[in-house]
């Protein structure tokens, strides 16, 4: 019933997903630029996308008039980050006038992400540049139809809707949502293992019709990935990937800001990748595959290690305690991951790796035995693979969700 009243819905047709602004492909170009790379100082911005200084000042001068980007005064140094292998030359005019830098117009607008869990949701509301500009807001679901779900995200909406109004911003543009799983044309979701969803949901136009607000629907690592790419570390770099640790194991992978497309993404591929021809056997029969990283599988190394039953929780206590078997294990897991992390390198070639994820902070751990997990599977002369580890906040999910509608917003 759930599927024919959702079909019905979906082909109702959604709201229009709204845009900044009307312009060329190179305003909508100069635009994103400067939400990933501002404040950026005008000569720099010019060379970045090979315009001249004329074409450029046009541009900005209709965006500044729209209200997407301010001029800041009396900089003439860009202080946002700056893409891969480009080194901006030195402007001839420097001893002239001073210089102003551009930045994006970050609290002209507002969105709301929502990142849902099987049991409940956290919701966020982010300026234009991505940072959070409300309180934390959860509720959980009173069960997990599709229904009930949505008046819970509704619930979470009006919350957020009050507190952007309180502060005096904006009213939001926009939701964006971060699930586990898979989903179609961002709007449908068809595959949501901890929501026991079996069904296609087309939970954007449910999400919709109960707030009044455009919505987009999205994979929450691709989430992750999309907001490092813009607003993050992975900000201008060639290829980036994401490798999330925790419940489950989830990979990403951005070429150029972009998460790298494919119809299977999203259901988890990496997760009995070998990592460790010693390693335990998961639930599938692998023996070492990844999913000797997972939370479950840690439990149960740890309780045959002190031969009684212990929880993810005792495990971690216990190596933050320096208990030896637990310590032993911690340096065994980051180890692997390190191997994990190679396989990554060495196949997909990003220039660094986010470890993110509810057990990132093991990582943070055992630094030393990631890299010598990382090393045993590189070439000596390989240059050596960069990664940052994120510490886990289901909110940074959250916001990531909201990035997602700023981008197809800006883009
Ligand atoms: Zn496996």
């Amino acid at each position: 019933m759930v599927d024919e009243s959702g079909k019905t819905l979906e082909s109702q047709g959604s709201m229009e997903f709204p845009q900044w602004f009307e312009g060329s492909e190179y305003m909508h170009r100069v635009a994103c630029a400067i939400a990933k790379y501002g404040p950026i100082a005008r000569t720099t911005l010019a060379q970045l996308l090979g315009l001249s200084q004329g074409a450029l000042s046009r541009i900005t001068s209709d965006l500044i008039y729209a209200g997407v980007i301010e001029e800041l005064p009396g900089d003439s140094v860009s202080r946002g980050p700056l893409p891969q292998g480009f080194t901006p030359k030195e402007s001839s005019d420097r001893r002239g006038r001073p210089q102003t830098a551009l930045a994006l117009c970050s609290n002209a607008r507002t969105f709301i992400g929502i990142k849902a869990h099987g049991t409940s949701a956290i919701a966020a509301v982010v300026n234009a540049h991505g940072e959070v500009v409300s309180g934390r807001h959860e509720s959980a679901f009173p069960d997990r139809s599709p229904e009930s779900v949505t008046q819970v995200l509704a619930g979470l909406v009006r919350e957020c809707v009050d507190d952007v109004t309180a502060a005096g911003l904006p009213s939001p543009t926009a939701v964006g949502m971060a699930i586990g799983g898979h989903v179609a044309d961002d709007r449908v979701v068809t595959f949501a293992p901890f929501l026991r969803w079996d069904h296609d949901v087309p939970l954007a136009s449910m999400v919709e019709r109960a707030t009044g607000l455009p919505c987009g629907v999205y994979n929450d690592i691709d989430s992750l990935l999309v907001d490092a790419s813009w607003f993050g570390p992975g900000v201008g770099l060639e290829a980036f990937a994401v490798l999330t640790i925790g419940v489950g194991i989830g990979y990403s992978l951005a070429m150029h800001g972009r998460p790298v497309s494919c119809p299977d993404k999203s259901y988890g591929l990496l997760g009995h990748v070998l990592v460790d021809p010693e390693g335990p056997r998961c639930t599938a029969g692998h023996i070492g595959c990844a999913q000797c990283l997972t939370d479950d599988s840690l439990a149960d190394q740890y309780s045959q290690m002190m031969g009684r039953a212990c929880t993810f929780d005792d495990f971690a206590r216990d190596a933050r305690a320096g208990v030896p078997q637990a310590s032993r294990l911690l340096d065994r897991t980051c180890f692997r991951l390190g191997s994990l992390i190679a396989t990554i390198a060495n196949i997909a070639m990003p220039s660094k790796v986010m470890i993110a994820g509810e057990s990132a902070f093991l990582a943070r751990m055992a630094i030393d035995p990631i890299r010598d997990g990382i090393n045993r599977y590189r070439h000596s002369q390989a240059s050596p693979v960069e990664f940052t580890v994120v510490d886990h906040d289901w909110q940074l999910w959250a916001k990531a969700a909201a990035s997602r509608v700023i981008v197809r917003y800006l883009d």
